[in-house]
């Protein structure tokens, strides 16, 4: 599908977009890169933060595949491509496994070609807040097996929806399709450890136009309700079964970002 050029709203910041040019990337404008100075320079750990998200992604990538047995993944809200990515990881542990990836941001859109060209992916240009045009979607039936477990992927997105509600909503209808044995592996942004600079960060994102919304411990484990959390439940997404691999003089109060992995019974 193609997308006319204005639909990239490059007068307003985008969550994806401060994000990759935060972690180096060039997939970013004026706006985003004043975004993300901005913020830099209320809250220095916003680099280390958004590292330690992605790396937790990565773990979760590997934990889902080589120790859960899981070979079909659903990702919402994949970003920008900051290699590697998801099916890059799962498809090394097992190169059939599958990947469907989806966001609603054009400029993503216009970079699937990259996640889809290499290994078994699909991607879906979808809302999630509308969740029956990512599970009507023909590349959603094509690609995955309802008949199998699939890991349900929601890494730094569930901030960009500002009614708890509505978050719990569309999450729980996702869910609902997929069959036990599935996993839900989220991270949750919150401000539950450095709450003064986080504000003014979301002052500013709001600001430059993009939401920001951060949640408190018992509104992050409502996600999981009804679920089977994986050790070690929810935590900040540093502490989320660390390899060795991420920076280890990172401290609690520079994440924001709560996560954990649950099994569907
Ligand atoms: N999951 C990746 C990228 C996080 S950035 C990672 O953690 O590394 C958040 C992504 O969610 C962005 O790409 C943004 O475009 C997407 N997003 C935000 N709101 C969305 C919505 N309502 N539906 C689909 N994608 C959304």
């Amino acid at each position: 599908m193609e997308r006319r050029g204005e639909d990239l709203r490059t007068d307003r910041a985008h969550g994806a977009r401060i994000y990759d040019y935060i972690l180096g990337g060039e997939d970013n404008f004026p706006v985003d890169r004043e975004a993300g100075e901005n913020s830099l320079r209320i809250w220095p750990a916003l680099r280390p933060h958004m590292r330690a998200n992605r790396d937790f992604m990565h773990r979760v990538a590997r934990y889902l595949a080589a120790e859960c047995g899981i070979r079909q993944f659903l990702d919402i809200g994949t970003g920008l491509p900051t290699s590697p990515n998801l099916h890059e990881i799962v498809q090394e542990i097992d190169p059939t496994a599958q990947v469907v990836y989806t966001d609603n941001d054009p400029l993503v859109l216009a970079h699937a070609r990259s996640l889809t060209l290499e290994g078994r992916t699909a991607y879906i240009d979808a809302d999630m807040r509308d969740p029956r045009s990512i599970l009507d979607a023909p590349e959603f039936r094509a690609t995955l097996d309802l008949d199998q477990p699939v890991g349900l992927l929601l890494i730094a997105i569930v901030h960009f929806i500002e009614d708890d509600a509505e978050a719990l909503r569309v999450v729980r209808q996702v869910l609902d399709v997929l069959p036990s044995g599935s996993y839900l592996a989220m991270s949750i942004a919150t401000d539950e450890f450095d709450p003064v600079p986080l504000a003014e960060v979301q002052r500013e994102y709001n600001r430059l136009g993009e939401k920001l919304i951060f949640r408190d411990r018992p509104a992050a484990l409502r996600f999981f309700d009804g679920l089977e959390l994986c050790e070690p439940g929810l935590v900040q997404v540093h502490r989320w079964r660390p390899d060795g691999s991420g920076d280890r003089n990172i401290q609690d109060r520079d994440i924001a970002m709560y996560g954990a992995v649950a099994r569907k019974p």
